[in-house]
């Protein structure tokens, strides 16, 4: 499971009466000592990425088989950013992308970006700006928040970097992408972000780190980094929660 969970080790067990809290996966009470406020169980469920188990461009996690170090999609495609990273495989952590999208959980915010600053911390290159994946403002006020503008700004504060959540804008609704095959949703999410105007200067030569919650064909993460290298950013790089994996 590597560094993101070597911490974990250090937990004392044998609290007297240890406050309770909820496993934010299983929602079993666990105390309030385990990091990331997981259980042992979901902890142990969950398929964690570390630097050696994962696609070199995208983050995705790859299987035994895989070689040359990248997921099917990306030995086919050079996308615009230059590298992602994320912290666990979406199906051993649905439950909290779920609670945390659309359940009102913002507050799950607080442990899934720890989550991403354990993940990056060794691995991080040189960023100037942290900025979310921008939801459009209609959906936004549907929601109440933007779960990638909640982790971003976190993470943002862990990790001692400027943060500035108007560097992209989305320009229209796009329909729900998870209804959505691959191929339709790349063309539902094609030009659907553009860098703001009046961060032109601020974007030149720099270097952005993009935050969402979820990776899955990579053409959101693809639009928004061609946004940003239009507007003159240098580099691209992002993290999300949650990623797929290339096991058939
Ligand atoms: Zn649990
Ligand atoms: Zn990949």
């Amino acid at each position: 499971m590597g560094k993101l969970w070597g911490n974990i080790k250090n937990v004392t067990l044998d609290l007297l009466y240890p406050a309770s809290i909820y496993c934010i996966s299983c929602g079993n009470v666990i105390d309030n000592s385990r990091p990331y406020a997981l259980c042992d169980l979901c902890v142990r469920t969950a398929e964690w990425s570390n630097s050696r188990n994962v696609c070199q461009c995208c983050g995705k996690l790859l299987c035994a088989s895989s070689n040359a170090g990248f997921c099917d999609e990306c030995a086919e495609w050079t996308p615009a950013f230059d590298k992602g990273f994320a912290c666990a495989e979406y199906g051993g952590v649905r439950n909290i992308t779920h609670a945390f999208k659309y359940g009102g959980k913002a507050y799950y915010g607080e442990a899934i970006s720890e989550m991403m600053f354990d993940r990056l911390r060794d691995e991080l290159p040189e960023i100037d700006i942290v900025a979310p994946v921008p939801m459009h403002k209609d959906k936004e006020r549907k929601r109440g928040y933007n779960q990638a503008d909640v982790l971003a700004s976190l993470l943002a504060k862990k990790l001692l970097l400027p943060y500035d959540r108007g560097v992209l804008i989305r320009k229209r609704a796009t329909d729900a992408m998870s209804r959505l095959g691959s191929s339709v949703r790349s063309e539902n999410i094609k030009g659907a972000f553009r860098a703001e105007p009046n961060r032109a200067k601020a974007l030149r030569g720099r270097k952005i780190l993009l935050v969402d919650d979820i990776y899955t064909t990579g053409s959101t993460m693809n639009e928004c980094a061609l946004a940003l290298k239009a507007a003159g950013a240098k580099a691209v790089y992002f993290v999300v929660f949650a990623t797929g994996t290339d096991r058939i």
